[in-house]
């Protein structure tokens, strides 16, 4: 309870004598408090470590949720469910062994959405970057196509296109070196692939390459196991009530690829939503701030667009959406194209004196992560750009990203940049909040060049 905001209209000596006089959290304070706060480090080493990867729909997943509630309602709040069926995809050993002119198998990994095939083996073929030039060409029965790390097309695309040429299976350089994999995971939403398309590492992928340039022959066997099936899943809500019910919605996705403890992608943001939950919990701001950790966003931003099409957002859209995607140091902040946004975000910015972003604010809108489908139905949506270091950020999406690639200075000073900008929306009197009408969502989209990947992935509604 704030006495000092339920009386300052008409505020007279009376005030005085009423105690506690207790201010709204700046903020600064926030800012502060968040820094300092080592529960939520803990919180996110005890989840990484406890339950590994977070593969939407596996026991691992639903067993750190679980851990999730518990450490909100210790703090005094009330989490909610959103349960909701999506196309989920249960991993099984797939293999791919090199069968010539070495016999090995190789350090290889199935793609989300692969359906069990095979066994099957035959003569690779270098795709190149698998653009629809680089499959002008006739090819050997049960070719198995090799593209590099620079390819463009997104991974249904590409595996159509072989497909129609008459290939058994696809294999993707990885991005990175050593022995990475799934750097690239394409750009999902729950249709099986239709042929089996691994990842493979730099080293082999590189090695089969040079072999194929000499003219000697290169020829792999492979058979997936790997199946979709429908689940079902939950996203997870804390709302901290505000003076209004005007709402600022800030969202991070809870789920992870599978073979490591999805610290980095997206552990943090999970950490980072807890962070706001701990030191808002007991505070009444202007309006109310919405916590939405989200499931199956890798797989195809299932919770998200759950929460907008059929749930919750649809009826009642929160003023604005914040969302947490990979937040390691932040440099700018985006208004996402929301030209209205930017007189804010500078005001906030240069509140913060020393924290002031270096770069400052940014205003470009990029998609594919959980504030997409919100953005599409004309809620206002920030993002921040805030790189993670090269040398934790290369090991994301595979078995590399686990928790001792993030730092607890990390994790609580982004937190913290985080928690005074939440506070700031949750203050600010001046936020643009009716709703954008979809003719300058259209408008928005299309100066950022994101219809044709809207369309590829269903999302384009205009
Ligand atoms: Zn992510």
């Amino acid at each position: 309870m704030k006495y000092l905001k339920l009386l300052s209209v008409g505020a007279s000596a009376l005030t005085l004598s009423l105690a506690p006089l207790v201010a709204d959290i700046t903020p600064a304070e926030a800012a502060a408090r968040v820094a300092t706060d080592d529960a939520t480090v803990k919180f996110l080493e005890l989840l990484c470590d406890d339950h590994g990867g977070r593969l939407t729909g596996a026991p691992a997943n639903e067993a750190a949720m679980v851990d999730l509630e518990e450490a909100l309602r210790e703090l005094g709040l009330e989490p909610v469910r959103e349960t909701f069926p999506m196309q989920g995809w249960v991993r099984k050993d797939d293999t791919l062994t090199m069968n010539g002119p070495v016999a090995r198998e190789m350090r290889s990994i199935g793609i989300g959405y692969i359906e069990p095939t095979g066994p099957i083996s035959g003569p690779v073929i270098d795709l190149g970057a698998g653009g629809p030039k680089d499959f002008e060409r006739d090819f050997p029965k049960n070719a198995i196509g090799l593209f590099g790390p620079s390819t463009k097309g997104r991974t249904d695309e590409v595996s159509a296109r072989a497909v129609e040429n008459g290939l058994v299976g696809l294999m993707f350089i990885n991005r990175v070196g050593g022995g990475q994999l799934l750097a690239r995971t394409g750009g999902f939403h729950g249709e099986s692939l239709p042929l089996p398309v691994y990842s493979v590492t730099q080293e082999e992928g590189f090695w089969m390459r040079r072999l194929i340039v000499r003219d000697v022959p290169v020829e792999v066997g492979l058979e997936a196991r790997s199946y979709t099936t429908p689940i079902e899943t939950s996203n997870l809500r804390v709302r901290i009530p505000g003076r209004s019910a005007e709402t600022v919605l800030v969202g991070a996705h809870f789920d992870s690829w599978d073979q490591g403890q999805g610290a980095i992608d997206n552990g943090l943001g999970i950490a980072q939503l807890l962070a706001i939950a701990r030191v808002l919990r007991d505070e009444q701001l202007d309006r109310t701030v919405e916590l939405v950790w989200y499931n199956g966003e890798e797989q195809g931003l299932w919770g998200s667009r759950y929460a907008i099409e059929s749930g919750f957002d649809a009826k009642n859209p929160p003023a604005i959406m914040l969302n947490l995607d990979m937040v390691g140091v932040p440099i700018a902040v985006n208004a996402m194209g929301h030209d209205d946004l930017l007189p804010v975000l500078e005001r906030w910015n240069n509140s913060r004196g020393d924290a002031a972003l270096e770069q400052g604010v940014q205003n470009k809108s990029w998609v594919a992560s959980d504030h997409t489908p919100y953005q599409v139905n004309g809620v206002r949506i920030i993002t921040f750009n805030a790189p993670i270091n090269a040398e934790s950020v290369r090991y994301y999406h595979d078995f590399g990203d686990t928790y001792d690639k993030l730092t607890p200075e990390l994790i609580k000073d982004s937190a913290a940049t985080i928690a005074s900008l939440v506070v700031e929306l949750a203050q600010v009197a001046d936020l643009p909040t009716d709703p954008l009408s979809p003719e300058e969502v259209e408008a928005l989209l299309l100066k950022a060049k994101l219809d044709s990947r809207l369309k590829a992935t269903g999302l384009w509604k205009f």
